[in-house]
């Protein structure tokens, strides 16, 4: 018996965001191409000889992207849609970057002046992005035709191969395979379905394979999570044409059909019978379907464990794991340990952080260690647990540890959530009573205006930021320029005419972030950076502990601000899902328990919101959509716990309290009966993209709440006219009364300038009232 370790992918930013730093001074023109290629190249080496050092057995190649890898896959198979070849350069890193980005030639973008671009002005828009399956990074949406053709047309997998056997490393090449690459694709003409285009796109994969063969290659990583998603038979059985083609066809060269983000579920059987030499199986979100996976897999077929979690940055508990991996390993011949699915999703190294809590920090593994922990264990299956005994009792040190620290357990927290019972997530009154109560004492004008709340966060205010962590603003100072801020974004709320104010989150850094902060149960980390999308990586808090609130957040900086106006001023907060979302969770204990814990804490902050005056309290669910579970009959689970949260959250207010929420990114139908079950009193919601699309599922479901769908598209700089934004009023008019509806932006504006914020939002008040004479 012989048991490996291998690696689904590794995280191409590096560990100090090299490729950030890289990628972005191209883009703004300060270093050239050259320079580019030189540090990719360097990154890709040094992963390479860092994996091999820590004891890879089989490494990945392929894994490396300057954008995205379904971008990647867009480009290698040739789906490039004609705006983009249009551009008329020859030069395809640059017909990429506008695919990634957009372009648009002589104006500015985010990383300062555009990037030079031979030839007549441009003006392309990126193609759409979305998140990958259940995770936070987003991939770019492969665009295709009805009659598209596909030809290969990158050969980055085989130059990488190529690079890395020049440098000594015999690697798996990775790529993405055909079917999710076709499920994953959308068509601009409705009714297209993607998944027809699979006899044309399966000869560019063959050619692909057979030239990472003939390059040496003899095994090649074909990842297909979509077999973790429900398929309808026809999906499936695209499958197996796509399969046995290869098998057909490739003589010789080895497939590790890697699977992950779930169970395989009702699609294993299908799976267990496709022609490939090996299956890799993500045994971290699924461990049961291990049992099934070894009775139904073929003697030969070659299986890749993934046993070591790619999603969080918990330490494994290496002795539990070998009780179950050694009587497999006796069982099979060969065997791979891996983890469960890239290591994309994890910060690259623990080593960086010099400030966490030793006591936490012990408890953690990111990349590297995950990798070392892979090793660790092929040593104990290959050699005996003796092999490694001291690195073994150190592992079940820490794994006790945290298990019995008081760190990870607060009584008073526990004691608290087991006295929640349904009267916690019920406001005092329905809906129609409440509204009526709210009226009377806001005594708004109909469709009454408002903003989602962050105004720009203008290089003045991250400056101020920065000087004040580190030390060189003192907090008198910092706080004395942050009041001014707040000041006059009231101050020209006022003047615009905007009804219901807020205060524009100055002081915040991060909707999640700002209030991980300040509860007990986060961590914090210097480095741990994750790629969010293309360049933008995010430092997600982690939830070691159990939640609670020591003190008020935000109460000190409502009541300043609205001490500045009459004008109801709304309280700000974060919902207890989305901070659950964007955070790294701990694993000991359901989801929905943490998310009961951060939901009694965000109450407590409502509670207090409420005794110090506030009318209107906002609480933003903006990713509750996006913890939808990937297979549908797990939604009405999540869906209960997660609805149930923000009524806890909710519902400790009196009823003349008017609470709001809001959301972004959302397709609603999948969850308009959940977002009336929450039964905030206003919801606010990005519709203006879709041009008031998005509000037919409210329409369809009769929602009976009051409403405010984005009426201003922030995520461009353009500046809506105010006709514009009252014909989507009266769009919505007609789809819902118009008592109900509110006018506001799609989301906060903390991305924009204020030079478009300013002339947006007073065509947006205008907008209102002209809306209020026709409606
Ligand atoms: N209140 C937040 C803001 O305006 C909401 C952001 C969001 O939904 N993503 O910035
Ligand atoms: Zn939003």
């Amino acid at each position: 018996m012989s048991v490996l370790v291998s690696n689904l992918g590794f995280p191409r930013i590096g560990a100090r965001r090299e490729l950030k730093t890289a990628v972005e001074a191209y883009w703004a023109g300060k270093t050239d191409k050259a320079a580019l290629l030189d540090t990719a190249r360097s990154l890709r080496a040094a992963t390479w000889e860092r994996q091999a050092a820590l004891g890879l057995d089989i490494m990945p190649s392929g894994d490396f992207s300057f954008y995205d890898q379904v971008l990647d896959a867009s480009v290698m198979v040739g789906a490039i849609p004609a705006l983009y070849r249009a551009l008329g350069t020859a030069d395809s890193l640059e017909i990429y970057f506008a695919m990634a980005r957009g372009l648009q030639t002589g104006t500015q973008d985010e990383a300062g002046c555009a990037h030079s671009h031979g030839g007549a002005a441009a003006d392309v828009p990126a193609q759409e992005m979305t998140k990958w399956f259940d995770t936070n990074y987003h991939y770019m949406v492969p665009e295709v035709t009805p009659n598209q053709s596909f030809q290969l047309s990158s050969t980055k997998a085989v130059d990488e191969f190529r690079e890395a056997k020049a440098l000594g490393h015999h690697t798996r090449p990775v790529i993405l395979g055909p079917v999710t690459f076709l499920l994953l694709a959308k068509s601009k003409q409705p009714g297209f379905d993607p998944l027809t285009l699979l006899p044309a796109i399966l000869p560019v994969y063959v050619d692909l394979l057979r030239k990472l063969q003939n390059e040496g290659a003899d095994w090649v990583q074909i990842d297909e999570p979509a077999l973790v998603l429900d398929l309808d038979d026809r999906q499936r059985a695209a499958f197996a044409t796509a399969y046995d083609r290869f098998a057909n066809e490739l003589t010789g060269l080895k497939l590790m059909l890697a699977t992950y983000f779930g169970a395989l579920g009702d699609n294993l059987a299908a799976t267990l019978a496709l022609p490939v030499a090996g299956l890799h199986v993500d045994l971290v979100r699924a461990p049961e379907q291990l049992d099934a996976v070894l009775a139904g897999a073929r003697e030969d077929l070659l299986l890749s464990l993934g046993v070591i979690d790619g999603r969080n940055i918990w330490k494994a508990d290496l002795s539990a794991l070998l009780d179950r991996l050694e009587p497999i390993a006796k069982a099979r011949r060969k065997l791979l340990i891996a983890p469960s699915c890239s290591l994309l999703h994890t910060p690259i190294d623990l080593a960086l952080e010099t400030k966490l809590d030793p006591q936490v920090k012990d408890w953690l593994a990111f990349a590297v260690q995950k990798i070392e922990e892979l090793a660790l264990l092929a040593k104990a299956l290959n050699e005996g647990r003796g092999a490694v005994a001291y690195m073994l009792a150190a592992n079940r040190a820490s794994i006790h540890a945290r298990r019995t620290s008081p760190l990870t357990n607060d009584p008073a927290v526990r004691a608290r959530l087991a006295t929640v019972n349904i009267d916690w997530t019920r406001r005092a009154a329905p809906f129609a009573e409440r509204i009526r109560q709210q009226q009377a004492i806001l005594a708004l004008p109909p469709l009454p205006t408002t903003t989602i709340g962050s105004f720009p966060q203008t290089a003045e205010v991250r400056k101020a930021r920065a000087a004040f962590g580190k030390g060189e603003l003192d907090e008198a100072g910092y706080t004395r320029f942050l009041r001014e801020e707040t000041e006059r974004a009231i101050r020209w709320q006022e003047e615009i005419g905007i009804d219901v104010l807020v205060h524009g989150e100055f002081e915040r850094n991060d909707m999640v972030q700002y209030f991980g902060e300040q509860l007990a149960g986060f961590a914090f980390t210097k480095a741990a950076w994750v790629q969010s999308y293309g360049s933008r990586c995010v430092r997600p808090p982690i939830i070691y502990g159990d939640v609670a609130r020591p003190t008020p957040i935000t109460v000190d900086w409502w009541a300043y601000a609205q001490s500045l106006t009459d004008r109801p001023m709304k309280g700000m907060l974060t919902g207890p899902v989305t901070i659950l979302q964007w955070s790294f969770v701990r694993d000991d204990q359901p989801r929905s328990q943490t998310c009961r814990q951060i939901a009694l804490a965000i109450r407590d902050e409502v509670v207090d919101l409420e005794a110090a005056g506030a009318r209107i309290i906002q609480i933003d669910e903006a990713a509750l959509r996006e913890g939808l579970p990937l297979r549908r009959a797990e939604w009405a689970h999540y869906l209960d716990w997660a609805v149930e949260c923000f009524r806890i959250t909710a519902s400790g207010v009196a009823s003349q309290t008017q609470i709001h929420t809001h959301m972004c990114y959302s397709e609603f139908n999948d969850i308009i009966a959940a977002i009336g079950a929450m039964d905030a009193d206003v919801i606010s919601i990005e519709t203006a993209r879709s041009k008031m699309e998005l509000l037919e599922a409210f329409a369809t479901y009769a929602y009976p709440n009051e409403i405010g769908p984005g009426v201003y598209d922030i995520h461009s700089p353009r500046i809506p006219a105010a006709a514009e934004m009252e014909e989507l009023l009266i769009k919505a008019g007609q789809r819902l009364a118009a008592g109900q509806l509110w006018v506001n932006p799609d989301c906060g504006l903390k991305t924009r300038k204020w030079e478009d914020v300013k002339p947006a939002l007073v065509n947006m008040v205008e907008a209102a009232r002209a809306a209020r004479a026709a409606l």
